[in-house]
């Protein structure tokens, strides 16, 4: 077993970290005021500098990096500042148009490979979060186009993507063979749709932003559903917030827990007290070994459920167990980071606050940690993901996001 970076993954780290340390920390000021210019700015710089190709294969247009390339390079740039990456948009926008095919890959590839076309899932709804069979939003069918209605919330950057991949109902509750899971239809949904609205944004506790859009009898046509088709939306759906959604959160982990270590090591190296730098005091230095722990297992997680993807194998119960692990992991080690910044760790003008803010903010995205528990035992026991595989859970209602 080889646990050594190709050649390709080394310099894909080492890009993103020139990037980071040109582009982003010497900036950093800009986006803790959130500076929406600067923002807009550097996410056309991710752009050009092509972080979203690593996803693409190269006879696509990529740089075919594959998913270990892009976690390290999306865990440097989070590493620099914790935010949501630009380039995770971009990605979502790729696997979208690529399991939709047909039209709606030729209209989005284009500006796919130009880092011009973003997009999300939209899934969440208000009434439902984890309990996917509550959700109320539906299309019916009229001719060969589809009117959706309904309400999507949490969305990250709703108010900004292009388009998106929505998860909705188009069974009939009293038809056995419609209802449960094979109630939920995905379709493709346009920004520029009229009916399509963003009814408002909201900002986390660390300034992350995310939109509730409306859908007033929204009409898509036919050839916007996703395959397999209708009563079959859950797997596309999912397979696009596992592969995008919960490995790039985990590399953003990974990127507040590396941040967390390396500010903590360079202040405790320029930290003097009783006349000795303070990592001479065991203490911080078992808080220094602790956090390295994390990166550590964090790294190995992530990554080994990162390579899984790039053999073409199924890894969303590795990718649970990284997005759960990198979660805890990621707020411990900002607090060991707080305390060995001693006040300094709250204060606005350093990095630990911040990071500790940005790990909780990342527990909901891609499913809470009870969902990963449960998704990450449901595998264990029925030695299969509950989503992919043939079980109750395609005909009761459940909860996997
Ligand atoms: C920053 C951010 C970005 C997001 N981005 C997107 C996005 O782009 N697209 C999108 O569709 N959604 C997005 N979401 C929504 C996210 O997927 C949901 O918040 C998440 O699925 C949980 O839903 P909820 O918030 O309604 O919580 P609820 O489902 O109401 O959960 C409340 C509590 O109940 C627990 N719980 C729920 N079910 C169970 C169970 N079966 N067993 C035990 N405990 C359970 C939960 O773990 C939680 O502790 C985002 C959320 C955040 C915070």
């Amino acid at each position: 077993m080889s646990f050594k970076m190709t050649h390709e993954q080394e310099l894909a780290r080492k890009i993103a970290l020139e990037f980071a340390e040109r582009e982003i920390i010497p900036h950093r000021d800009k986006l803790r005021v959130e500076d929406e210019e600067f923002e807009e700015q550097l996410a056309v710089k991710e752009a050009k500098a092509g972080f979203h190709l690593a996803m693409i294969p190269r006879d696509e247009g990529g740089t075919g990096l594959g998913q270990v390339g892009r976690v390290v390079m999306e865990e440097e740039l989070s590493a620099a500042y914790p935010r949501m990456v630009s380039s995770l948009h971009r990605e979502f926008a790729y696997v979208f148009a690529k399991a939709t095919g047909g039209v709606v890959k030729e209209k989005w590839m284009p500006l796919i490979l130009k880092g011009e076309a973003s997009a999300a899932p939209f899934i969440n709804e208000p009434q439902g979060g984890s309990d996917l069979m509550n959700y109320t939003t539906t299309a019916r069918r009229d001719g060969d186009d589809w009117i959706i209605n309904g309400r999507k919330c949490f969305i990250s950057d709703g108010h900004k993507v292009e388009f998106g991949m929505i998860l909705l109902k188009t069974g009939d509750p009293k038809d056995p063979a419609t209802r449960g899971a094979r109630s939920m239809t995905a379709f493709i949904v346009e920004e520029d749709m009229p009916g399509y609205k963003v009814e408002r944004v909201e900002k986390s506790m660390a300034g992350n932003l995310t939109a509730t859009v409306s859908f007033t009898d929204v009409r898509v046509p036919g050839n916007y559903i996703v395959p397999p088709g209708v009563g079959r939306g859950i797997s596309p759906v999912f397979l696009a917030v596992w592969d995008v959604g919960r490995m790039g959160i985990s590399a953003m982990l990974l990127g507040c827990i590396l941040g967390s270590c390396r500010s903590s090591i360079q202040f405790a190296k320029e930290r003097v007290l009783y006349g000795k730098p303070i990592h001479d005091l065991q203490a911080i230095k078992h808080r220094i070994a602790d956090m390295y722990i994390d990166l550590a297992a964090s790294r190995a997680l992530t990554y080994r459920a990162a390579w899984l993807r790039d053999q073409g194998m199924n890894s969303s119960q590795e990718q649970s167990i990284a997005k759960y692990y990198c979660t805890q992991a990621a707020i411990r080690a900002s607090l060991h980071a707080i305390n060995i910044h001693g006040g300094s760790g709250v204060m606005d003008e350093y990095m630990p606050q911040m990071y500790y803010r940005y790990a909780p903010c990342l527990i909901a995205g891609g499913g809470t940690d009870e969902i990963m528990k449960d998704t990450i035992a449901a595998s264990a026991i029925n030695g299969a993901n509950p989503v992919m595989g043939a079980n109750p859970a395609e005909t009761s209602g459940f909860y996997i996001l």
